[in-house]
C-alpha cells in the first residue's frame, strides 16, 4: 500500500479542512505565542468558545474546579488539549454532507465521538492517555467520510455489502478502492498538518500501513475505542461486548470495572454530544439497556406465566366440564335405560340386555334364565285404593324384587304390573330356585301404602336356555316364559309355571 499517496494524488481530491481549523492549527505551530493565539481564534467564534467550556467541563476532563473563560480552560487543560477539543469541533461541524441510503453524518460524528469518549476512558485506565486521544478516536474513521464523498455510489455499494455479506468494512473498501478508511484518514489528516503522532495511529487503526494496530497501546486504544463505540451504535453490539470484556479483561480489569467502564462511555458521551449539537438518540448506559431488557423480558416472562396459569385452570374448568357432562350424559343414558317409576331398567334395556346375554351363552356354550311374573288381580289394588296407591305397591316390589336377586341378575319392569328377571349362568334349577323365592318372598311381603298395609302376590314363568340346545334367540326365551307365566295365571295365580324351549329343540331337529 506504499502507493496510497499516488492513489490520493490521483483519484481523490482531498477535501481542505475547515478554515477555522487552518487556523487553530497553524496558531499552535508556534510556541510562543500558541496561547494567545489560540484563546483569540476561539473566543472570535462564540459558539465554538461555548462548546469548548462546556465540553472542558464536562466530567470527560473531571476539572476540579469549573472554567469559564477560554484562557481559563487553557491554563487548566494546556494548549494542546485545547486545540485538540476545538479542532474536534470544527472537523465534526465541517465534514457533514448531505445523507444519503445507509449513510449518516449524524450516525458518523455520534459513533465517532463515542468512540473519543471510549478511547479517552481506555487510555486512562492503561496509562496512556495523552491530549491526543481523544481527538485521534474521533477522527480515526474520518476516511469514511472522504470515501463517501468523492463517491457516494462506490461507498454506499460497500456499506450494502458489508450490512450483506457481514464483510469487514476495510476488506470492502480495500476491494473497491485500493486502501482503507483508516490510511485514507491518516493521509488526509497528514495533508492538514496535524501531529504525526495523531495522522499515524489513525492510518494504522485497522492495521493499515505498518502492520497490526495492536502492537502499540494507542493502537491498541483505537481497537477498543471502535469496539466500545460498536457496541452502542453497531449491529454486532453483543460480539463486540464480548470482544471488549475479552481485551479489558486481559489487560488487567475486573469484571465490575469492565462493566463500569462501559457505562461511563455512554453516561460521557451523553455529556459531549449535545456540545456537538448532535442529537443522542437512544444512546443509554449499556447495564441500563441490560436492565431494560430484563424488565421487559421479565414482564414478558410474567404475562407468559400468568398465560401458562389461564391455560391451565382454563383447560381444568373444561376437564371438569367434560366430566360433568359425561356424568351428565351417564344420567341421561341411565335414564333413557331406567323406567321411572320403580328405577329398574326399562323394556327396552331389557330388550338389548337379553338379546346381548343370550348370544354369547350360545357362543359360550353358557345357560341363561329368564323369569317373567304379573301380580295377581293387580286391577282391584287400583280399583280399590287409586292409582296412586297402585304406584306405592310397584315401587314396593321392585325395591323388594332386587332383594331377591343377585347382582349379576338383571331386573327390569316387562310392562304395567309385569317384571322380568335376566339370570345369567343359571340352569334350570337356579331359575326354578329364584322363581320360587321371588313368589313366596313377594307373598309374604307387608307393603305399606296410604291405604294400610297391603299384600299382594305374583304368577311367575320361569325358561332357561340350556348351552346343550343349540342356537336360541332373546324372542324364544321371552315367549317360553311368558307362556310359563300364563300357565301359572291358570293354574290359579301365586305359582310358578317352567316352559323349557322345547319347542326350539324340534326347530333345531327338523
Ligand atoms: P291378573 O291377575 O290376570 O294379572 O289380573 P290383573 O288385574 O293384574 O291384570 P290386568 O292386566 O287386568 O290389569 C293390570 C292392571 O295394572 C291394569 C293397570 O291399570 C295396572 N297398571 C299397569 N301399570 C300401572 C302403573 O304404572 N301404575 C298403576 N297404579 N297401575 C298400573
Ligand atoms: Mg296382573
Ligand atoms: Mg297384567
Amino acid at each position: 500500500m506504499a502507493a496510497i499517496q499516488d492513489v490520493l494524488r490521483q483519484d481523490i481530491k482531498l477535501p481542505s479542512p475547515p478554515a477555522i481549523a487552518v487556523r487553530i492549527l497553524e496558531a499552535v505551530r508556534g510556541d510562543d505565542s500558541s496561547f494567545r493565539d489560540l484563546g483569540r481564534i476561539i473566543a472570535a467564534d462564540p459558539a465554538l468558545s461555548a462548546k469548548i467550556l462546556r465540553v472542558a467541563n464536562s466530567s470527560v476532563y473531571s476539572l476540579r474546579y469549573p472554567v469559564d473563560t477560554i484562557e481559563k480552560a487553557i491554563g487548566v487543560l494546556g494548549v494542546d488539549q485545547l486545540k485538540n477539543i476545538a479542532l474536534s469541533f470544527v472537523i465534526a461541524q465541517g465534514m457533514r454532507g448531505s445523507s444519503e441510503g445507509e449513510f449518516s453524518f449524524d450516525y458518523f460524528w455520534r459513533r465517532a465521538i463515542t468512540a473519543a469518549v471510549g478511547a479517552e476512558l481506555v487510555a486512562e485506565r492503561m496509562g496512556c492517555k495523552t491530549q491526543d486521544t481523544f481527538v485521534t478516536a474521533l477522527l480515526m474513521d474520518l476516511g469514511i467520510v472522504v470515501m463517501y464523498g468523492w463517491d457516494t455510489k462506490g461507498y454506499l455499494r460497500v456499506l450494502g455489502a458489508k450490512r450483506a455479506r457481514k464483510e469487514a468494512i476495510v476488506v470492502l473498501e480495500k476491494r473497491a478502492f485500493g486502501f482503507d478508511h483508516g490510511e485514507l484518514g491518516g493521509e488526509l489528516l497528514k495533508s492538514w498538518g496535524l501531529p504525526e503522532s495523531i495522522w499515524r495511529a489513525v492510518r494504522n487503526h485497522h492495521g493499515g500501513v505498518e502492520g497490526a494496530a495492536t502492537s502499540d497501546p494507542s493502537g491498541e486504544v483505537l481497537v477498543l475505542a471502535d469496539a466500545l463505540s460498536s457496541i452502542y451504535h453497531g449491529s454486532r453490539a453483543s460480539q463486540r461486548l464480548a470482544f471488549v470484556k475479552e481485551r479489558l479483561t486481559h489487560l488487567g480489569l475486573g469484571a465490575a470495572d469492565v462493566d463500569a467502564l462501559i457505562d461511563a462511555v455512554a453516561e460521557k458521551t451523553l455529556e459531549v454530544l449535545s456540545s456537538f449539537d448532535l442529537d443522542p438518540g437512544k444512546l443509554k448506559p449499556f447495564s441500563q439497556l441490560l436492565q431494560e431488557a430484563n424488565e421487559e423480558l421479565g414482564k414478558l416472562n410474567l404475562s407468559y406465566e400468568q398465560l401458562v396459569m389461564e391455560l391451565k385452570q382454563a383447560k381444568e374448568k373444561a376437564e371438569r366440564l367434560a366430566e360433568e357432562l359425561a356424568e351428565a350424559n351417564d344420567k341421561l343414558q341411565e335414564l333413557a335405560f331406567r323406567d321411572g317409576l320403580t328405577g329398574l331398567y326399562n323394556h327396552r334395556y331389557f330388550q338389548d340386555l337379553l338379546s346381548q346375554e343370550v348370544k354369547r351363552a350360545v357362543r359360550y356354550h353358557r345357560p341363561i334364565g329368564l323369569v317373567m311374573f304379573d301380580i295377581d288381580h293387580f286391577k282391584k289394588i287400583n280399583d280399590n285404593h287409586g292409582h296412586p296407591v297402585g304406584d306405592q305397591v310397584l315401587k314396593a316390589l321392585a325395591r323388594k324384587i332386587e332383594s331377591l336377586t343377585r347382582r349379576t341378575d338383571v331386573v327390569a319392569r316387562y310392562g304395567g304390573e309385569e317384571f322380568a328377571v335376566v339370570l345369567p349362568e343359571t340352569d334350570a334349577k337356579g331359575v326354578g330356585v329364584l322363581a320360587q323365592r321371588l313368589r313366596r318372598g313377594i307373598e309374604q311381603l307387608p307393603i305399606a301404602t296410604d291405604a294400610g298395609e297391603l299384600r299382594i302376590t305374583v304368577s311367575v314363568g320361569a325358561t332357561c336356555y340350556d348351552a346343550e340346545q343349540g342356537l336360541c334367540c332373546k324372542d324364544e326365551l321371552i315367549e317360553a316364559a311368558d307362556a310359563a307365566l300364563y300357565a301359572a295365571k291358570r293354574a290359579g295365580r301365586n305359582q310358578v309355571g317352567f316352559q323349557a324351549l322345547a319347542l326350539l329343540e324340534e326347530k333345531n331337529a327338523s
